[in-house]
């Protein structure tokens, strides 16, 4: 095993071992056109096919109808923050609405309150933050704008189960660290959005998939860059977009639907790999403390604590003597995290696992 795949960071994060390897060869010279990757136009014929193939991969991935617009944007999940509020929390529409239910939530929350009025549809800060809402009892204006939510908070290590029916209003969920990890119903979401350095490859690039009708509510006037429509119409190649970027997401939506073999098959590894951690951190009883209580445990984010920040410490080092890394809390919130993307294998896993075990057991 390379140590690539011991590698549990919260994101930019591990990718598949294949892609790397066709990555290697690109930066050298793409095999049809003898050009590197890095020096390719963002106007040549290879890219405008390298963009088809993306958008129909995610398409065939996502199960995804014409009613939706796919695109490729730079910025990060952090822009989308901005762009979201100015494109669609117009005067037609009461306040956009948005669920707080961990530090990214609340970035998101920062940003929409700058640029428009506002209501929190649900507040976990008092719980601190280790539990979600049911989102189909919440509240909500029936003529609000929107209903923002973040399906997995990264640095809690929360996430919320599948979206059962329709909301009420436009659903708008930041799934950066959860996208393409298993599969979902597009028809319950007016948009769906995701930075591309967790499940689909390196940063640079965003992905968002926007419900035509959604697009049709832009107002005139915005600056065309922040305009999700310059975006649609340009085809995501409006100004130059990360063409290296763009590519290894390319060679990761391949990976995904042919080697995995679709999103049934990425959810069924995601939950062994998840369901063997967690298993073993509750064997481990109160030495332990996991952040999220149980029904809300992220598939993806697994954050928890020795409960003393020396033990948190050791333990990153004795992991990392076995090529294990990627493990520190965020800086928010501290402690441990094991983030288990979709290109984190069940053998790297296991290796955590047994790294977990021989760990507590040196101090039980
Ligand atoms: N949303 C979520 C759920 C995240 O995990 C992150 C970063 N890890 C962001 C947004 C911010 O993304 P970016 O750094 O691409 O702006």
């Amino acid at each position: 095993m390379k140590s690539n795949t011991l590698n549990f960071s919260g994101g930019p994060g591990a990718l598949p071992e294949s892609v790397l390897e066709m990555t290697r060869e690109a930066i050298a010279a793409l095999p049809d056109t003898g050009i590197s990757v890095l020096g390719m136009s963002h106007r040549s014929d290879w890219f405008k096919s390298i963009l088809d193939e993306a958008e129909a991969n995610l398409r065939s991935l996502l199960g995804l109808s014409d009613d939706y617009a796919v695109t490729f944007m730079q910025g990060g999940s952090s822009l989308q923050f901005a762009m979201i509020p100015m494109n669609f929390a117009t005067k037609a529409y009461a306040p956009p609405e948005y669920v707080a239910s961990g530090y990214w939530s609340g970035k998101a929350m920062s940003e929409a309150a700058k640029v428009s009025a506002m209501k929190v549809a649900w507040d976990g800060h008092s719980a601190g933050y280790r539990r979600l809402p049911d989102l189909h009892g919440l509240d909500i204006s029936p003529s609000a704008a929107y209903l923002h939510y973040v399906s997995n908070e990264t640095v809690e290590g929360l996430q919320f189960p599948d979206i059962e029916r329709e909301m009420p209003v436009p659903l708008i969920a930041d799934m950066s660290s959860d996208f393409l990890s298993k599969p979902c119903r597009p028809e319950l979401f007016s948009m769906m959005y995701a930075h591309a350095q967790k499940n689909l490859g390196p940063a640079g690039v965003t992905v968002a998939v926007i419900k035509r009708d959604l697009l049709e509510r832009i107002p005139d006037g915005l600056p065309a860059i922040l305009d999700f429509n310059t975006h649609v119409t340009h085809g995501s190649n409006y100004n130059t977009p990360p063409v290296f970027a763009i590519y290894v997401l390319t060679l990761i939506s391949r990976w995904l639907r042919f080697e995995v073999g679709g999103l049934q098959a990425m959810q069924g590894i995601n939950e062994r790999k998840s369901r063997r951690l967690y298993e073993t951190l509750d064997t481990l009883g109160d030495a332990v403390k996991i952040h999220a209580d149980l029904p809300w445990r992220s598939q993806m984010n697994v954050a928890f604590t020795f409960g003393d920040k020396r033990l948190d410490e050791a333990f990153i080092a004795e992991a990392r003597e076995h090529g294990i890394v990627g493990l520190e809390g965020h800086r928010s919130i501290g402690g441990l995290r094991a983030s288990l993307y979709n290109a984190v294998t069940e053998q790297a896993v296991d290796k955590l696992i047994d790294a977990l075990t021989e760990f507590s057991l040196q101090r039980a």
